[in-house]
């Protein structure tokens, strides 16, 4: 999954990057994602009730997410990642659905298919938790990645809505995206989502960026 090495069917690394991996251990953060012991966020309350990841941004997740906007097969691997840390840090809560940060019509056109639902699918599937399409993209927005971190929330402000006919009213709820960096696609995404009276959101992601919460 990290360096693309032909490997045995049922691991995900090969022996070189398994050691690698850039695994969040410890006490988790519930406000950044990051393990306590890295944590510099500000504790800023989201949407979201907390947000878990198996890794951090860097170096064989890295790898893996980037390829993974081209190759659906990646989610496997990584869905496997994100239910183990499911089932380590939300075992104790019972989700009604899972669905996915929404990607905007021209980038999936662009793209073919939206990496985080193709991960979410893969979550729902291994975990038998029901997968719902909710959110969509009401307008097109600036790429958060070219954009400082002061300007992310306001950019995807107002951009997703809820599916007519979907609902989330007084459902738990499992919100997946691939890379999480300052939060601020997540926590409007869970803001549609409480909007439409969904009980609780909780937030996985297959990486989270170091210091970069807002
Ligand atoms: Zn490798
Ligand atoms: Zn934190």
């Amino acid at each position: 999954m990290s360096c693309g090495k032909v490997i045995d069917m049922n691991s995900i690394y090969c022996d070189d990057c398994q050691p690698k991996m850039p695994y969040i251990t410890g006490e988790r953060c519930a406000f950044c994602g990051e393990s306590k012991a890295d944590c510099s966020c500000k504790k800023h309350k989201h949407n979201y009730s907390s947000i878990i990841a198996p890794f951090y941004y860097e170096g064989g997740a890295r790898n893996a997410l980037l390829k993974l906007k081209k190759y659906p097969v990646y989610a496997e691997g990584l869905a496997d990642e994100c239910v183990a840390v499911i089932e380590e840090c939300y075992s104790d809560i019972n989700f009604d659905l899972i669905t996915c940060v929404p990607l905007n019509k021209r980038r999936k056109r662009l793209n073919g298919f939206n990496q985080s639902e193709i991960l979410a699918k893969k979550i729902a599937e291994k975990t038998g938790v029901e997968y719902s399409p909710v959110l969509l993209t009401v307008f097109d927005a600036k790429s958060q990645h070219k954009l400082k971190s002061i300007f992310r929330a306001g950019n995807v402000r107002g951009i997703y809505d809820k599916i007519k006919d979907r609902s989330v009213e007084g459902k738990t709820v499992l919100l997946v995206d691939d890379i999480k960096t300052s939060g601020a696609t997540l926590n409007e995404c869970a803001l549609i989502l409480r909007l439409y009276d969904a009980e609780e959101v909780f937030a996985v992601a297959g990486a989270v960026a170091r210091g970069k919460d807002m």
